[in-house]
């Protein structure tokens, strides 16, 4: 059976580019407006010779955790849910924000194996949330640029056990 990995986070934090880049196309829409994503997606995904099924996920709709639609939540739940691993992303540039840290609860109480990604790693703004990101709990973060396409070897290594 294929292996279904999900990307999860808060809005603008480069899930729909991770998404386009494992998928090959786009796919998923990538906007400067956090959240823009409305509707689970899902592609076929190769990395190296791993083959497996993604999915894009909304996120929030709005800047905070408390005022998340129904339906984003929902929506958000049964993709991890139905997850063989989740790649949790945060941001490396902007540090981790309460958001992040409701989505790492989340994970928790689901109890699904996660992959913690700190995206927007390219260039020297990118180390400073690597320390903070691993307070999160879910291990060293795997630094990656969904734009640049860095750090690709490191997510192959690290989704390989599960794929
Ligand atoms: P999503 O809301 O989590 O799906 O985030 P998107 O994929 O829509 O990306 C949000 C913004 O972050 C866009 O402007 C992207 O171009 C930008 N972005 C995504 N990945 C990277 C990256 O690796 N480095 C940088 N600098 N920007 C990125
Ligand atoms: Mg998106």
């Amino acid at each position: 059976m294929t292996a279904t990995v999900a990307i999860v986070g808060r809005p603008n934090v480069g899930k729909s580019t991770l998404f386009n880049r494992l998928v090959g196309k786009k796919l998923a829409l990538v906007d400067d407006t956090p959240g823009v994503t409305r509707d689970r997606r899902e592609g076929d995904a190769h990395l190296g010779d791993l083959s497996f099924t993604i999915v894009d996920t909304a996120g929030l709709e709005e800047a905070d955790a408390e005022s998340l639609s129904g339906r984003m939540r929902a929506q958000t739940e049964e993709a991890i849910r139905s997850a063989t691993v989740v790649l949790f992303v945060i941001d490396a540039r902007t540090g981790l924000i309460p958001m992040d840290r409701h989505f790492a609860e989340m994970l928790r109480r689901i109890d699904v194996p996660s992959i913690l990604i700190a995206n927007k790693a390219e260039g020297r703004l990118g180390e400073a949330g690597a320390w903070e990101a691993y307070g999160l709990g879910f291990g060293d973060p795997i630094a990656l640029s969904a734009e640049h396409g860095e750090g690709m070897a490191d997510l192959y290594a690290a989704l390989m056990p599960y794929v």
